[in-house]
């Protein structure tokens, strides 16, 4: 009978320590899953150190790492993309070559998904040790205000780490958008997903690539991508502004009438202007914000271009 293959897909950017770090951990537990066969698929993110050697050389000594390398760095979930569409595996996992998504979870996943017959686990780090205070109360207001505004739901803490069932691996595929929030579209297919929560640890070498620009970003891009009520709230400040307007209208016309003086007050008109320019102008940028997004979609580039694979290898 044909063993079942598990394909696991690592993106990478600037990890020339962690590749092989990562592949010596993932052994473990590869060779304690004897039932299943293995793919690895490091997707090498335009890196500009080592990383693409040490992919090579990996590659050579075992047939069951594969590698993609990409012609500059096209961002992370362009490499989770890359590396999802070039999987073959019944199941597909996502993890991060800083071992930070722990390789011993899998084989948890894996039962879970053949004894209580989900079609998806994924990984939710409880804590966040390992990353700085700042960051992990930014995450935190981030995953309050996307909660309120997206109705696709965003669990809090979760990674992309998750082992996946064919068909739905299939299902993200097909959502071939330029501008991708990976745990948005995700949650979007649907599927029965079981969350296994564990202790977050901080990377075995090397720095996170993501700095707190990145990082804003990326949170911009999800919110955009999975709402549209900051283009209402918009419309709703709008129209509150038209209606404090009227009532100021009213009482300046009535305060004129009773006190006359209608030339004083030239600071506050000041002030009110400013506030009202400031206003319109983060409204626009709403705006601005969802038709950038829509120019590039229409533009259909490709989402990430490849340099190299294994398969170069043998020539
Ligand atoms: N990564 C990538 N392309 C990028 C940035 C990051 O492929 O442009 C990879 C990186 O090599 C790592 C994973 O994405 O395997 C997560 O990155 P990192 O650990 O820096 O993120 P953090 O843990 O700080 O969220
Ligand atoms: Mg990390």
């Amino acid at each position: 009978m044909r063993k079942e293959a598990i394909s696991i897909v690592v993106p990478c950017y600037n990890e020339e320590e962690n590749i092989k770090l990562f592949y010596q951990e993932l052994s473990k537990t590869m060779s304690k899953m004897k039932e299943l066969t293995f793919e690895v698929i490091y997707v090498n993110d335009g890196s500009k150190d080592r990383s693409l050697s040490e992919m090579r050389e990996l590659a050579k000594k075992d047939k069951r790492v594969r590698y993609i390398a990409f012609s500059r760095n096209f961002g992370k979930e362009a490499a989770m993309y890359a590396g999802l569409k070039a999987s073959t595996g019944d199941y597909v996992t996502i993890m991060d070559v800083d071992l930070q998504d722990p390789p011993y979870l899998i084989e948890e996943m894996y039962r879970s998904i053949q004894e209580e017959g989900y079609d998806c686990v994924a990984a939710r780090s409880v804590s966040r040790n390992g990353y700085s205070f700042l960051r992990k109360f930014c995450t935190k207001c981030f995953y309050a205000i996307i909660s309120k505004l997206s109705k696709t739901e965003m669990v809090a803490g979760a990674r992309d780490f998750r082992l996946m069932k064919r068909r739905m691996v299939d299902a993200v595929l097909e959502m071939q958008e330029y501008n991708r929030y990976s745990k948005g579209l995700f949650s979007f297919v649907g599927f029965d997903t079981k969350w296994v929560e564990f202790e977050n640890t901080e990377r075995v070498a090397g720095t996170s690539k993501f700095n707190f620009f990145k990082l804003l970003v990326y949170a911009i891009e999800g919110i955009v991508g999975f709402s549209t009520v900051p283009l209402l709230l918009s419309a709703i400040l709008g129209i509150f502004f038209c209606f404090v307007s009227f009532i100021a209208i009213l009482v300046i016309i009535a305060k004129t009438l009773i006190w006359g003086d209608p030339v004083s007050g030239w600071p506050s008109m000041i002030c009110v202007m400013f506030f009202l320019s400031g206003i319109q102008l983060f409204c626009i940028g709403i705006i601005g914000e969802y038709l950038s997004k829509t120019y590039l979609e229409t533009k259909k580039r490709p989402i990430y271009i490849v340099k190299e694979t294994e398969k170069d290898l043998k020539k």
